[in-house]
């Protein structure tokens, strides 16, 4: 099984390597390794994580080979758009500007949103997915995600293990978070793990730092997904080997947020994901989608300060009504407004990695594959031990928990590929 593809060093400039997959050229950031030209190297997330030797190098390209440009060929074919006459006018207009490269503005962002037409949903989904072939190609990161502690301390009124829940509690501790690691980064082959939990204090700094520190010995881009926390924590991990960061702001309506999230400030989170940013974390950020009150404007305001935030990853998935939470008599949003909401975060943001997320598959069991059809260029897999999964339960139902870690892999793997998509890095 794999996840990522070793590609050649092509050249090295200022801490930026060039990394060469069969012709294709990504920059990633050469923080752990000091790489000279024609040395092969694993990357993701944009950072080099690892050298590996020339000759298991070569023999992986080798076998790759012929697969790869096969992928290639098939993503550009599915990615075509296609004549579509029935399109309203003022939709074609604005897709017109996107295929010019033109950035749209607020009012044309709107437009695309508001549209409830099935036929201009399809054009607005096949136009991003062109764009993201044409500016990004195949590639398509996929990350492990490890959910080590539902504790939190925070009362967030639609997550389902906010402190007030009465879901049942569990932390793994550090040496069975290393562990799971481990099992995913040498059996299952996963090249990048993200870290996540509640809210939990249990894990004071010098705990979080020496797990940091033992993951990081596995050669993996670390993810941490740990909340609020002061910047010198973040830092102190940062130091221990974490590289990326994800931290969704949830929401940019101000009111909305602090409704939502009592106790707590929009501000704040926005200044610590800035911090994060300045740090040199890889940051992956966004929101909820669908939350009840939540307007258009607000949702192209959201994507519109993921990109002022300077996103490496879009994160957003919609809102789930969870039972036991007081948004609980809630209605989640309708499949095609995420959709609408990838295609439109996938024009206004072209560099953009966009994360199609568990719980937009949660919502529609064939909706992973509409996100990537639509924009998206990432996925993760839950890696998290399967006495606990359940317990993580953020929103009910997660897709996936009903199956082994490796039956979603042999899924996803499939599906990237009947897609044409490739584990190469997307790059910087
Ligand atoms: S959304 Fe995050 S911070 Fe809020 S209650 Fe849930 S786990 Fe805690």
């Amino acid at each position: 099984m794999c996840y990522a593809i070793p590609g050649r060093v092509a050249e090295v400039k200022d801490g930026v390597a060039v990394v060469d997959y069969f012709g294709e050229k990504r920059n990633v950031l050469c923080d752990f390794a000091d790489v000279r030209k024609g040395e092969y190297v694993y990357a993701q997330g944009g950072v080099l994580i690892s050298k590996i030797p020339e000759k298991e190098a070569v023999e992986i390209l080798e076998a790759w080979k012929e697969k790869f440009f096969e992928l290639k060929e098939l993503d550009r074919t599915t990615s075509k758009i296609h004549e579509n006459a029935d399109a309203s006018g003022n939709i074609l207009q604005i897709l017109q500007k996107v295929n010019r490269n033109q950035e749209l503005g607020k009012k044309d962002a709107l437009e695309l949103l508001g549209t409830d037409d099935g036929e201009d949903i399809k054009l607005i989904m096949e136009t991003a997915n062109n764009v993201r072939q044409k500016d990004h190609d195949n590639a398509c990161c996929v990350h492990g995600i490890l959910e080590f502690s539902n504790y939190c301390t925070q009362d967030c009124m639609y997550c389902g293990i906010r402190k007030g829940s009465s879901v049942k509690r569990y932390r793994m501790t550090p040496e069975e978070i290393i562990d799971a690691a481990r099992h995913a980064s040498k059996e299952l082959g996963f090249k990048a793990l993200v870290l996540q939990s509640g809210e939990d204090p249990w894990y004071d700094d010098e705990k979080l730092e020496r797990i940091v520190r033992e993951v990081r010995r596995l050669d993996v881009l670390i993810f941490v997904s740990i909340g609020m926390r002061p910047k010198e924590t973040y830092k102190r991990l940062y130091d221990a080997g974490a590289r990326a960061a994800l931290l969704r702001f949830e929401t940019s309506n101000k009111d909305l947020f602090e409704k939502l999230r009592p106790g707590t400030k929009l501000e704040d989170r926005v200044q610590l994901i800035r911090d994060l940013n300045d740090m040199g974390y890889v940051v992956a950020t966004g929101f909820l989608t669908g939350l009840p009150g939540e307007t258009n404007e607000d949702l192209v305001n959201n994507i519109l300060l993921t990109k002022e935030l300077g996103a490496d990853m879009y994160s957003f998935g919609p809102f789930i009504p969870t039972d036991g939470t007081p948004l609980q008599s809630e209605s989640k949003p309708d499949v095609d407004r995420v959709l609408k909401a990838t295609a439109l975060a996938r024009f206004m943001d072209r560099k953009s990695k966009i994360l199609v997320t568990t719980a937009l598959e949660t919502v529609d069991k064939g909706a992973k594959k509409k996100g990537l059809m639509s924009g998206g260029n990432s996925l993760m897999i839950n890696i998290t031990p399967s006495k606990y999964r359940d317990l993580y339960r953020i929103y009910p139902g997660k897709a996936g928990n009903d199956k082994k870690t490796e039956e979603n892999i042999n899924d996803t793997i499939e599906l990237l590929y009947s897609l044409g998509r490739a584990p190469t890095d997307l790059g910087l």
